[in-house]
Formats: structure tokens, C-alpha cells, sequence
């Protein structure tokens, strides 16, 4: 059999293939049922969104960006929430969701990252779930997250609170609202289906579909359209640049309910020690890659319609980062406005480079920067 000699493939793990098997065929079987005999309750549309929030978030938030990322902090009651509406959306405990996922990002696109998108978007989506990690459950990249007596405990009991969540919360709903039948078809099913895709997706499509402003050394993409399902997590190409940002969208229109919602707690006192890449840094990175990709262009001879579209690139982080600069200048203090100035001499350098590049690759006959206009 060709699974024996696949390193990256153990064997079958019949309850996850049966689980990830039967949970969206029930879903489309029943729902038209359902919906034709009974017809749909606005409350059962309200509580599917409102467990796909808080359990979607649950892995957003919670097993992402602060568990696997530690990308801010907050206190025990929350971790353990985040702990319990993670661990809600029925993908693991978080020791085991954060392992797999730190591998994936230090190991992105090789044999060793769990859901490594090269084997396909199958594999990447779903399909690394239903086999044994050869490797073994050694779990020891995350060596914090063990010692947390929280996550330890909700590793030890992750059944029975998953369980108990996914059952009990519609079953009491049910009960409240005289609706248990429905509550535990859209607010159960439905809602653990479509909180599983969506957070599968950004494993499988922001690997496959999007843009790359950051980088191109691995697979992952900026895809603001998975952002929507996942509550920010689609600027993917960003989240492998800058991992411990506690930001997936750094910018203002970026759609990322997950940032807003740190950014929120951290107001009211419930989070602190947000981790941000500093807008120089940021700048920088685009500006390396902007240029490095000029290159690349320049030796293919490709079109000077693609200059034109970074140069704009380029000019519009900039102008993004003047804006974000004003606007943290009238708010800061006396150290942040000097670490400030600092950095926006660092970024005026930057500027000055990049202008100097475009001259240069503008002066050479084959790449006419004035042409394009
Ligand atoms: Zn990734
Ligand atoms: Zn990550």
C-alpha cells in the first residue's frame, strides 16, 4: 500500500473519517428536510450565528493568536473561555491545535507541516485530519501551553467539554425555546460543519487563492474574502510574514473582527501586551519585496504595467503609514512619539530608496516606467 511508505501519513483514524464523513452529509440531508416539514425559526438562525461566532472566535482568537501565537495576554478566566469555546468548534485540544499548528508555520510547505498545501487541496482542507501523524503526539513545540494548568486541563477533558458543549448548549436551548429537534440540527450541526470549512479553508485556499504582498517565499495568500468566514484570518500571506502580530489585517478596511475584538478587550483592561510589527518594519517588508519583484520583471522583461501597479503599491503603504502616524502622534506619549520620529526616519529612508530604484529601473530602455502612463 502506498499510505505504508508515505511519510507524512499513518494510519486511518476511523472516528475523524467517520465524523468529518457524516457531519456534512447529515447537514445537507436534513437541513431541506427540516426547513420543507417545519419550516426555519429566527431563533434557530440566532443561535447558529451566535455559537458560529463564539466558537469560531474560540479558534480566532483563543488557540490562534493567543495560544499558538501569544500574540497578547489575558487573564485565567478568559484563557479558560477561550479554552471552552475553542475547544467548541471540535478540532482538538488546544495543546493539540497549537502543536500542529506552530509546525505548520516553521515547516510551511514541506513534509513536516501537518496540512502542507503541496499534497493538495484535499489533503491541506480535510484530509490530514483523518491519518496519524507518523511523527507521533509528542506535542513538543509547545512546551508553555502544557505547563498552563487551564489548556492542560482541557487537553485531559477535551471530550467530555466538547461534548458537553456542542450537545448541551442545544439541548438547553432547545428546551428554553420548546425547539430542541432544531436547535441541535442548525445550532449543533450545521453550525460545527460550517465553523470546521471555514477554518479548514485558510489551511487549503489562503495557501492556493490570493495575492502576495508580503512575501512569495512560501505558499500562503492574502485572501480578504475568506476573512468574512473566519473573522480576519484570510490576510494569511501577512499572518506568515509577521506571525506574532496580534493583527492578521493591519490596515483600517482590512475586514478582521478577531483584531477588533483583542483591540477591544485591551481597552477595558481584559488584554495587554499586544504584540503589532512596527508600521516602519511593515514598510520595509513591501518595499523589499516590491523591489525584489521588479527585479524578477526587469530580467523577464515583462510589462511596465506591473511596475506601474507596485510603484502604486509601494505609494499606497506609505501613504497608509503617514496617515497611521499622524493619528498615533496626537494620541501618544513623550517615548512613543520619539520611538515614533525614529521610525519615520528609518521609513523616509525607505522612501528615498525606493525612489532611487524606480529611477534606475525607469532610465532602462526595456522597462519604461513613463511609458505606462
Ligand atoms: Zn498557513
Ligand atoms: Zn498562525
Amino acid at each position: 500500500m502506498s499510505q505504508a511508505t508515505n511519510p507524512n501519513q499513518g494510519r486511518p483514524i476511523w472516528l475523524h473519517i467517520f465524523f468529518l464523513t457524516l457531519t456534512p452529509l447529515a447537514s445537507v440531508i436534513l437541513v431541506p428536510w427540516w426547513v420543507m416539514t417545519y419550516g426555519v425559526t429566527r431563533e434557530e438562525i440566532i443561535a447558529m450565528m451566535v455559537l458560529w461566532i463564539i466558537t469560531g472566535m474560540g479558534v480566532t482568537v483563543g488557540y490562534h493568536r493567543l495560544f499558538s501565537h501569544a500574540s497578547f495576554r489575558t487573564p485565567a478566566p478568559l484563557r479558560f473561555l477561550a479554552a471552552l469555546f475553542g475547544g467548541a468548534a471540535w478540532q482538538g485540544s488546544a495543546i493539540r491545535w497549537c502543536s500542529g499548528h506552530r509546525h505548520h508555520h516553521s515547516k510551511v510547505d514541506t513534509d513536516e507541516d501537518p496540512y502542507n498545501v503541496k499534497r493538495g487541496f484535499w489533503w491541506s482542507h480535510m484530509g490530514w485530519v483523518m491519518f496519524e501523524n507518523p511523527r507521533g503526539e509528542v506535542f513538543d513545540n509547545v512546551p508553555d501551553l502544557k505547563r498552563d494548568p487551564i489548556l492542560a486541563f482541557q487537553h485531559r477533558w477535551y471530550m467530555l467539554l466538547s461534548v458537553g458543549f456542542n450537545v448541551g448548549v442545544p439541548v438547553l436551548l432547545g428546551l428554553w425555546l420548546n425547539d430542541v429537534g432544531g436547535m441541535l440540527l442548525f445550532a449543533g450541526l450545521v453550525r460545527v460543519v460550517l465553523v470546521h470549512h471555514f477554518t479548514f479553508l485558510i489551511n487549503s485556499l489562503a495557501h492556493i487563492v490570493g495575492k502576495q504582498p508580503w512575501s512569495d517565499a512560501n505558499t500562503s495568500k492574502d485572501n480578504w474574502f475568506l476573512s468574512f468566514l473566519t473573522f480576519g484570518e484570510g490576510y494569511h500571506n501577512y499572518h506568515h510574514a509577521f506571525a506574532g502580530d496580534y493583527r492578521n489585517g493591519t490596515k483600517y478596511y482590512n475586514v478582521d473582527p478577531s483584531k477588533w475584538l483583542i483591540w477591544s478587550l485591551s481597552k477595558i483592561g481584559l488584554a495587554s501586551d499586544l504584540r503589532r510589527v512596527g508600521a516602519d518594519v511593515i514598510l520595509r517588508r513591501r518595499f523589499e519585496e516590491s523591489l525584489g519583484r521588479v527585479q524578477n520583471y526587469q530580467e523577464k522583461k515583462e510589462t511596465p504595467i506591473e511596475l506601474q501597479t507596485l510603484c502604486d503599491d509601494f505609494i499606497l503603504a506609505w501613504t497608509e503609514f503617514k496617515d497611521e502616524w499622524a493619528t498615533v502622534l496626537r494620541t501618544s506619549s513623550k517615548a512613543q512619539k520619539k520611538a515614533l520620529k525614529a521610525s519615520r526616519r528609518r521609513v523616509t529612508g525607505i522612501l528615498k530608496e525606493w525612489e532611487l530604484a524606480v529611477q534606475e529601473f525607469t532610465s532602462r530602455p526595456k522597462l519604461s516606467y513613463g511609458d505606462a502612463s
